[in-house]
């Protein structure tokens, strides 16, 4: 049975004019959401995956631009709408919980307090009945004792507990669909772990979708339901998550699953994707994996592949093409 689209991205296209040129930063990817469902969205930095969320939010601030594609939200196009409809829909649709919680907090209001007001920004409630809301809130991300916490500054929290206020105030409004970027780099290995059984948990209790960014593969595994591989601003593969890991097509997704360190492999072992990512303020002829790609050929070079369907998995290579064994 289809699944019921929740936002549904056509061409993104998003660019910076910076003073060396203008750096394409997403590159006319198309995808979408589905209600009730975890996108993982995987990639290097610089890949474009917090960019291709800051453009669903509309949150593109010069010198960086929309400059094509839509972004829609049952059916009205979210780059069109205008601040008091952004207002409404940033919040009640979409929330995002960004990688360090420390630098979205302000240190000088208790987290009781930040998150009153973003619940009486979005409802008209009393103050007694924005602090009720918060406390349920803090339980709700499992903060133990949330009325001590309430008045408690960020200072004085640990590093998973300021990521669980964040994603409690995400959560104020309800939304449909919950960001997280890199919600677990900035701690330590079983906090992480914590933060993403949360978030899991979260998703099933408040029926709403996420979609998980991350540099890491191994982060999405078992969590992700699809997952979306991204380079140099491109969608390179896009399949449901087991297919990801035990058939994955592109050679991108080969190499970061093979950089994926396990108690098996020794630090020798580890496998390290020569090369580095392309300069996106040049223009470039083929492939952009190209450069890096251990089955790169002439066509590779110079002719930009389309993105083809193998079984149920979308890829962007010219390997898929039938006629990759006779290509020059
Ligand atoms: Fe490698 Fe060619 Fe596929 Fe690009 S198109 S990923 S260079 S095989």
């Amino acid at each position: 049975m289809a699944q019921e689209v929740l936002i549904q991205v056509k061409d993104l296209l998003t660019q910076f004019r910076l003073d060396d040129g203008l750096l394409t930063a997403v590159n006319g990817i198309s995808f979408e959401i589905h209600k009730g469902e975890t996108l993982g969205i995987v990639g290097e930095s610089g890949c474009g995956k917090s960019v291709t969320a800051l453009s669903l939010l509309n949150l593109i601030e010069p010198p960086g631009k929309v400059a094509g594609g839509e972004i829609l939200c049952d059916g009205v196009n979210v780059l069109k709408m205008n601040k008091r409809e952004l207002r409404s829909f940033r919040g009640n649709q979409i929330a995002m919980v960004f990688q360090e919680p420390m630098t979205s907090l302000n240190p000088v209001f208790t987290v009781g307090n930040q998150i009153d007001e973003v619940i009486r920004i979005h409802n008209r409630v009393s103050s007694h009945e924005a602090r009720e809301r918060t406390i349920e809130l803090l339980r709700l991300v499992n903060i133990p004792l949330p009325e001590q916490r309430y008045g408690e500054y960020p200072h004085q929290l640990s590093g998973g507990m300021r990521q669980r206020v964040m994603i409690a105030m995400a959560l104020a409004c309800n939304p449909k669909l919950l960001i997280c970027d890199e919600p677990t780099t900035a701690l330590d290995v079983t906090v992480q772990a914590q933060v993403l059984k949360l978030i899991n948990k979260l998703k099933r209790q408040m029926d709403m979708a996420i979609m998980l960014i991350t540099h890491d593969l191994a982060v999405i595994s078992s969590i992700a339901d699809r997952v979306i591989i991204m380079y140099a601003g491109q969608i390179v593969e896009e399949a449901i998550e087991r297919e990801i890991f035990t058939n994955p097509l592109h050679p991108y997704t080969e190499a970061l699953l093979k950089s994926i360190p396990s108690l098996s492999k020794n630090t020798e072992e580890l496998y390290m994707i020569k090369g580095m990512v392309p300069n996106l303020l040049q223009r470039h002829e083929g492939c952009l994996f190209a450069p890096r790609c251990e089955y790169a050929r002439e066509i590779c070079r110079s002719v930009e592949p389309s993105s083809c369907l193998v079984g149920n998995t979308k890829v962007l290579c010219h390997k898929y093409m039938d006629d990759w064994e006779v290509a020059p």
